[in-house]
């Protein structure tokens, strides 16, 4: 197949804490390579197991400040309290080289994106129940019971929006929620535009005169 020479599709996938959306997301990259993920800076201090550069760029408050000063972000958000941003070194140069790029942001972020590119693919996760969601807070052993009530609380909040995305995703079997997630992307490089961009040579030789 011939190299595309459209622009890259910017996806944004939200969901409330406990749904599962990062390793769902991470079980998409894995299968869908042609796919890039920004990592995000937060000024949130890194819990147990995170790396650095890998879960996130942890900065400081005052360094993040900086950054959103002097606009290097491509959105940011207060989220749970602490400052989290996609800077635009990992979105723009990628989607103009023609490569696609996943934003895992809250809806806030969401909303700032599709001001900014309308033409972007949103997918909200939602978990399969609240006693689910509940009990996938309480076994994620790295945050305190305090922690645990607020994430709870503030995904209704970020459920309330689930109405202004494109895509609503269900994981309750995982393997069904990463197929949903599968047939997004397939569909977006299926559309008119994309196709006609990869396959112009096809459809020039096509409507060639005998
Ligand atoms: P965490 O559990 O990592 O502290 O927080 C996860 C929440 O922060 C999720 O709602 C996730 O979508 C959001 N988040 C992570 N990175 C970003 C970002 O760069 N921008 C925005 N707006 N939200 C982010």
């Amino acid at each position: 197949m011939s190299r595309t020479s459209a622009p890259g599709t910017l996806y944004i996938v939200a969901a409330p804490s406990g749904s599962g959306k990062t390793s769902l997301v991470n079980a998409l990259l894995e299968r869908e390579p042609g796919i890039s993920l920004s990592v995000s800076y937060t000024s949130r201090l890194p819990r147990p197991g995170e790396v650095d550069g890998r879960h996130y760029h942890f900065v400081s408050r005052e360094v993040f400040e900086r950054m959103a000063a002097a606009d290097a972000f491509y959105e940011y958000a207060n989220v749970h309290g602490d400052l989290k941003g996609t800077a635009r070194t990992a979105v723009e140069p990628l989607l103009a080289e023609g490569r696609d790029v996943l934003l895992e942001i809250d809806w806030q972020g969401a909303r700032l994106v599709r001001a900014a590119r309308p033409d972007c693919v949103s997918v909200f996760v939602l978990p399969p129940s609240r006693a689910e969601l509940e009990r996938r807070l309480r076994t994620r052993a790295s945050d305190d019971a305090a922690a645990i009530a607020r994430r709870l609380a503030d995904s209704r909040h970020e459920i309330a929006h689930a109405q202004d995305f494109d895509y609503i995703v269900v994981n309750d079997q995982f393997a069904d929620a990463l197929a949903d997630l599968r047939a997004i992307v397939a569909c977006q490089r299926l559309r008119r535009g994309a196709q006609l961009a990869r396959h112009a040579a096809l459809v020039d030789d096509l409507l060639k005169s005998d």
